[in-house]
């Protein structure tokens, strides 16, 4: 074989609970992951030695060396076969560059279904996922998709049941925000408040909305205990936000980290309309709609 072609879905939190920070630096989480159809797509093709490039308007945001999060997995699984395999990657990015949408971990799950097809290696899922988890917290979702409630550091998942399809709007905005810098203030606001904070839940009431196929249950059940570290660093959500709100969306909030903010709608036609809505209302850089759960990482 000489080349793969992977198509990856963005993800969206329809809920993230942010426990207290620990010892070890990270938080404790519940966070609700639903793959959305926008799609990154990555391509493997044979060759001595590794290097990526990146296409798409947003390529320049994106590194294109060893710190490009697909050349770290395909090294990690070639660590793991214990050979040392070469490859190109080509990614064609379509998800935002850190907008709170996990492209980079895509792109991770991505190069590993990949690789492992192109390498021959016939890998489980299973050590896959091992894999995943050692490159980030978001990565092993990302090989997964559908919909499914992780907790620890958001890496021990579990699928859930969702009865239909969910139609979404994305609010893009101009420039990224830093996961790491969110939690920061996230921690900042919380010491600030001097409210205790306790430990990360689920939501009963979201995961029957999810099990029943019931927008208008989801929407008022969104939440996001990083949407307020989010406003607080980039206020103009706050603005796009209501815009949504205004113009009918069941519920709305910030993606993960941000700044993508993420509208729940009736009906695909009324994702549409609400779409056209964002757009002259001038509260995003772009708008896109999309729908979910899709499934994670497939081979074209
Ligand atoms: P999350 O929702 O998981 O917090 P994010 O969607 O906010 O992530 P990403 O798009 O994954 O953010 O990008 C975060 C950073 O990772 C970028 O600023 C970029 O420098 C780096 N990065 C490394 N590899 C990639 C990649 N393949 N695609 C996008 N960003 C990458």
């Amino acid at each position: 074989m000489n080349s793969v072609t992977v198509r990856v879905p963005a993800k969206v939190n329809l809920r993230l609970a942010v426990g207290p920070l620990r010892d070890d630096g990270f938080h404790d989480l519940v966070n609700v992951f639903h793959a959305v159809s926008i799609f990154d797509e990555v391509r493997a093709v044979a060759e001595t030695g590794m290097r990526v490039r990146v296409e798409g308007e947003s390529a320049s945001e994106v590194p294109q060396d060893a710190d490009n999060l697909a050349i770290r997995a395909a090294l990690a699984l070639a660590g793991h076969a214990g050979r040392s395999y070469g490859v190109s990657i080509v990614i064609r990015k379509a998800i935002p560059v850190a907008g709170g949408m996990a492209g980079g971990s895509a792109d991770a799950a991505a190069a590993l279904v990949a690789c492992n097809e192109l390498w021959g290696l016939g890998l489980p899922v299973e050590d896959l996922m091992e894999i995943a988890a050692d490159l980030g917290s978001d990565v092993p979702f990302a090989l997964l998709g559908g919909t499914a409630v992780g907790t620890g550091r958001g890496e021990r998942l579990s699928p859930l049941d969702v009865d239909g399809t969910f139609h979404w709007v994305f609010a893009l905005a101009d420039g990224g925000l830093s996961t790491a810098r969110v939690y920061g203030e996230c921690d900042r606001l919380r010491a600030v408040s001097g409210e205790p904070v306790g430990p990360p839940r689920a939501s009963e009431p979201l995961l029957t909305a999810l099990r029943t196929g019931d927008a208008k249950a989801l929407g008022a059940e969104l939440a996001n205990d990083l949407q307020a570290a989010a406003i607080s660093l980039r206020p103009s959500l706050a603005t796009t936000l209501e815009a949504g709100r205004a113009h009918g969306a069941l519920g709305a909030i910030v993606s993960g980290s941000g700044p993508t903010c993420a509208f729940l709608a009736e009906s695909a036609e009324h994702a549409t309309a609400l779409a056209a809505s964002l757009k002259t209302a001038g509260v995003a850089r772009e708008v896109l709609t999309a729908h979910g759960p899709v499934p994670g990482p497939t081979v074209v």
